[in-house]
């Protein structure tokens, strides 16, 4: 009797990135990095793990998040515990942690990462997913909502995406929400019997999640209902307008939509979504905004903030469908021998241009020229260098450029260098818009 071995694969709704996919997700990455730190943003990395009550408190209770999707357990000394669902209130536990409030001026921090929730999997989603984020705290001004979106529509133009929409709302403060919010309870007593049941009992507990609803049947109703804009206190409604003005001056285009409340207790004032229409109906590709409470709603001292977090599964499907970035391939040269003579010489060259940062590879074994030439191609390498008996013997290295089939002798101390000098012309994202271009 033979039992197989049984396979162990992956979690359900979590996924491995293979080598065909993490090209495209390293030059988002490099992306972001790179935009970011244009805008001053400096990286943080906090744990994936933390106390359960951090996100309890400041995503909030009756969110799908808390009550559902996330990740918590026991840990052998009793202490409860949770894979974290999303990394804002992470970054502001830290920020108050370390004191950084005490430096005084603003915190540009930026984060990559997993986070988890035990959602139904569907296209684009995962149990682990992976966000790109920032934070900006220590001030309310409303130039930081307007620079952190005209960063972010740089960021999405730079990685070559179509297609894309700013929405933006303001869902008010601590002060004009309360007197909004008992005139939509009010409003949704005399609706709720023609709306879902999720909306019924959202009614009572968080009507503000009722606009939210993405069910058909329920959306004229919904359009209905009162709208936030209209009762937001004169300071809330003041920052809205600097938000949006400063948005037109810096040529930023967006749309407000007064049903924008985001899915997180901690939100005050600006809220918004960025989405694509490539992904269909679950169409947001990264949203945010302002959680002016949320410091002093996790024991720190008042900390006004802004942020943002792309989910960076659906961003680089939207990139890949934008196709409009080119990936480098990931080698260079391929270095083909044939004698047993030529195989020293072309292990030192391998090394040389490894040693120059010219990305290289070689066989163990010798291989016939035509064979190393169809590898070449399949590796799509930009050269390939030939050393056979006679190139030993001159110390002239065949080099041969793929693209155009030119073939030519180059010294062997020479090859490094010719290299570098062609990819030069080459190397680098293409077709960059400068920052300024509209
Ligand atoms: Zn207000
Ligand atoms: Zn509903």
């Amino acid at each position: 009797m033979s039992k197989k071995t049984e396979l162990i694969q992956s979690v359900k709704g979590t996924r491995d990135l293979l080598p065909g996919e993490t090209g495209l997700w390293q030059r988002v990455e490099d992306e972001a990095r790179r935009v970011f730190a244009a805008y001053n943003f400096r990286e943080i990395r906090t744990p994936i793990l933390e106390q359960t009550a951090l996100f309890a408190r400041s995503v909030g209770t009756d969110t799908d998040i808390v009550t559902k999707e996330m990740y918590t357990f026991e840990d052998r000394d009793s202490e409860a515990l949770t894979l974290r669902p999303e990394a804002t209130a992470s970054v502001v536990r830290a920020y108050i942690e370390h004191g950084l409030y005490n430096e005084g001026g603003i915190h540009k921090l930026y984060y990559f990462g997993p986070m988890f929730r035990r959602e139904r999997p569907q296209k684009g989603r995962y149990r682990q997913f992976y966000q790109i984020g920032a934070e900006v705290l220590g001030s309310d001004h409303p130039t930081i909502d307007a620079e952190v979106l005209e960063m972010l529509m740089l960021l999405l133009e730079r990685l070559g995406l179509k297609e894309f929409k700013l929405l933006i709302n303001s869902v008010g403060c601590a002060k004009c929400r309360p007197e909004y919010l008992k005139k939509l309870r009010h409003a949704l007593e005399e609706v709720k019997a023609q709306l879902c049941a999720d909306c019924q009992r959202r009614a009572h507990t968080n009507p503000l999640r009722v606009l939210d609803c993405k069910i058909e049947a329920d959306q004229p109703v919904i359009e209905r209902l009162p709208h936030i804009l209209d009762h937001l206190c004169p300071e809330c409604r003041q920052h809205f307008e600097c938000v949006t003005t400063e948005l037109e001056e810096r040529g930023v285009a967006f749309e407000i939509v007064p049903r924008l409340v985001r899915g997180l207790d901690y939100y005050t004032r600006t809220t918004f979504e960025i989405t694509s229409g490539l992904l269909g109906a679950q169409n947001a590709l990264l949203g945010g905004g302002r959680y002016d409470g949320l410091s002093e709603m996790l024991g720190g001292p008042p900390a006004p903030g802004f942020g943002f977090a792309i989910g960076q599964d659906r961003l680089v499907l939207t990139v890949e469908e934008s196709a409009g970035i080119e990936l480098k391939p990931p080698l260079d040269v391929y270095v083909a021998w044939m004698g047993e003579a030529a195989r020293g010489p072309a292990m030192r060259l391998t090394r040389e241009l490894r040693r120059e940062g010219v990305s290289a590879e070689t066989s163990f074994q010798q291989v016939k020229l035509k064979k190393s030439v169809g590898l070449a191609n399949k590796l799509r390498v930009r050269h390939t260098v030939i050393i056979g008996e006679d190139e030993v013997a001159s110390g002239q290295y065949q080099l041969k450029d793929m693209e155009t089939g030119e073939q030519k002798a180059v010294d062997k101390g020479q090859l490094a260098a010719a290299i570098k000098a062609k990819q030069g012309g080459t190397a680098g994202p293409a077709g960059e818009p400068s920052p300024q271009a509209e």
